[in-house]
């Protein structure tokens, strides 16, 4: 018997699954788990490991049939002596720009290095990039060579692929959308530091931060009528929109699928204005790129991990 690691780490929770290969998409065992955050820089790889031997425990089979590790992780990455290196600024203590409150002084949270000690084989990718994957492999990119997965949800970030190869860059950082420039008009401040981010603008901790309310209130607001919500709707999509535009024109895309909980939450009320600010500008480029939602829907997230090691 022979099981795979789907392991899908965020800012503020670790999910880990097992996945029997003969028994297609089906996910065993989920083990959910806050981030670790304290101890020594390698707390957060030890924490998987961990989790990986609770789900075999409970499915009753012994920690060593599992020597397939797919890690979907949040970036930045950089590159250590052992491999890939989380360098987030939500888990880093150490980071500028990350939140002083956090319990650690990290610079990087070691990933890769640990977990190839424990695991024969190990696939570690940017959260954007795996949904990606996931998307090209069961959800709404099959068989769509010119392509990207845009996520809208407390942040914004997104996985690329032209002419049927998935863009990495040289870190696996490639797609991190959420942090290009948008506008020096505004007293938004990214996380990362900067002004005028997209993610600065349209992330949904943002969304919160400059209209005091959270993006599904707002959202309600917007679908039951209120002018004001629906202005202000229409001023995030023009934004955003804006930024599925530039991706399309700087890639000649052919399609975007769009995820996360901000967009697939209101999507009957995101969709048509995103698409509003690509119809009819630079036709030439724009005319054969679709907007649509995530074929995977909200369990994009899920599969990321697992089209990592499929
Ligand atoms: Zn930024």
């Amino acid at each position: 018997m022979t099981l795979r690691a789907c392991i899908d780490i965020g800012g503020t929770k670790v999910s880990v699954s097992l996945n029997d290969p003969v028994r297609g998409l089906e996910l065993l065992a989920h083990q959910y788990a806050p981030t670790a955050r304290t101890g020594d820089n390698d707390a957060l790889a030890r924490q998987v490991v961990t989790m990986v031997d609770a789900a075999c425990a409970q499915l009753g089979v012994e920690p060593m049939v599992v020597q397939d590790a797919g890690v979907a992780a949040p970036g930045p990455f950089v590159l250590g002596p052992g491999g890939i290196e989380l360098a987030t600024p939500n888990i880093c203590g150490a980071l500028a720009g990350g939140d002083a409150r956090l319990p650690n002084d990290w610079r990087t949270a070691t990933l890769e290095g640990p977990l190839r000690r424990r695991f024969a084989r190990v696939r570690v990718e940017n959260d954007g990039i795996a949904a990606l994957e996931a998307e090209r492999h069961w959800g709404a990119l099959q068989d769509i060579d010119h392509c990207a997965y845009v996520t809208w949800s407390t942040g914004v970030g997104c996985g690329l692929c032209v002419g049927g190869v998935v863009l990495r860059g040289k870190q696996g950082n490639a797609g991190h959308l959420g942090h290009t420039f948008v506008s020096d008009d505004t007293q938004a401040v990214c996380g990362c530091g900067n002004v005028g981010d997209l993610e600065s603008l349209v992330g949904g901790n943002s969304i919160h931060k400059r209209f005091g309310e959270s993006a599904s209130t707002l959202m309600a607001r917007a679908v039951a009528g209120d002018a004001k919500a629906l202005q202000l709707v229409d001023e995030l999509c023009r934004v955003m929109g804006r930024a599925l535009y530039d991706i399309t024109v700087l890639l000649d895309l052919q399609r975007i699928s769009l995820g996360g909980s901000v967009f697939l939450h209101n999507q009957e009320l995101l969709l048509p204005r995103l698409v509003d600010q690509l119809r009819g500008r630079l036709p030439a480029m724009t005319d054969g790129c679709e907007l649509v939602p995530a074929g995977l829907g909200d369990r994009v997230g899920d599969y990321a991990a697992l089209a990592l090691v499929g």
